[in-house]
């Protein structure tokens, strides 16, 4: 059973007390996450930056009106999606995440991922991806593919941030996001043709019953 709004959010207030790692004591306050429970996509990046520390929302800073701008291109609404980073308290000065901390609030973002159970989870950057598929290979191999693990489906991005002064990289991730639109758009064709072979075998059934 899909948990509830209620599930989520007590979720996000044990996350908004935690002091399992020394981020706590820097932190003006810990990004628990933001979007809806029955989000059916889900985008991990970092960690927060100044700007998410200070709203307690992740991806409202530069990187994040990127973000929004890059899900709109594809006509993919940010307020459908549940966004999250790997830990969730901001490094001092924004340096990269430390394994510690990492491993630390590891519990945090599975606990997310088994409560929303998304189709697809968007893997923002290379740090996020160290996480979700250790030693399946590097960011810029991986940038715009589909990768099945179990029963999860992830789609390995570059970060935002990276592609806000670089533009050859932000090409990159324009394309690739019209790829997650194409990935999206298979799904819901094989969902469609799946419910109508699953009508069709129920009205077999049922003729099979009457003619019994
Ligand atoms: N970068 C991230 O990885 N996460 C945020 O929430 C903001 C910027």
């Amino acid at each position: 059973m899909a948990a509830t709004t209620e599930e989520l959010l007590a979720l996000h207030g044990r996350i908004r007390a935690c002091t399992a790692c020394p981020l706590h004591a820097t932190r003006t306050q810990a990004v628990p996450g933001y979007g809806p429970v029955t989000a059916r996509i889900m985008a991990v990046g970092e960690a927060p930056g100044e700007t998410e520390d200070r709203e307690g929302k992740p991806f409202v800073g530069a990187a994040g009106q990127l973000l929004t701008r890059l899900l709109e291109s594809v006509g993919l609404d940010r307020r459908d999606i549940y966004i999250t980073n790997i830990i969730k308290c901001r490094p001092p000065g924004n340096r990269d995440p430390e394994a510690a901390e990492v491993l630390a609030c590891s519990h945090f973002l599975d606990e997310q991922v088994s409560m929303l159970r998304p189709d697809v989870i968007l893997i923002l950057g290379r740090h996020a991806l160290g996480r979700l598929l250790p030693g399946e290979g590097s960011i810029t191999r991986l940038h715009g593919r589909r990768v099945t693990k179990g029963d999860r489906v992830f789609v390995p991005l570059y970060h935002p941030a990276a592609a806000l002064y670089n533009a050859s990289l932000l090409d990159t991730l324009q394309e690739d996001m019209r790829r997650v639109r194409g990935y999206l758009d298979d799904a819901a064709r094989q969902q469609a043709a799946q419910q109508t072979e699953q009508t069709a075998t129920t009205a077999r059934e049922e003729q099979l019953i009457l003619f019994d």
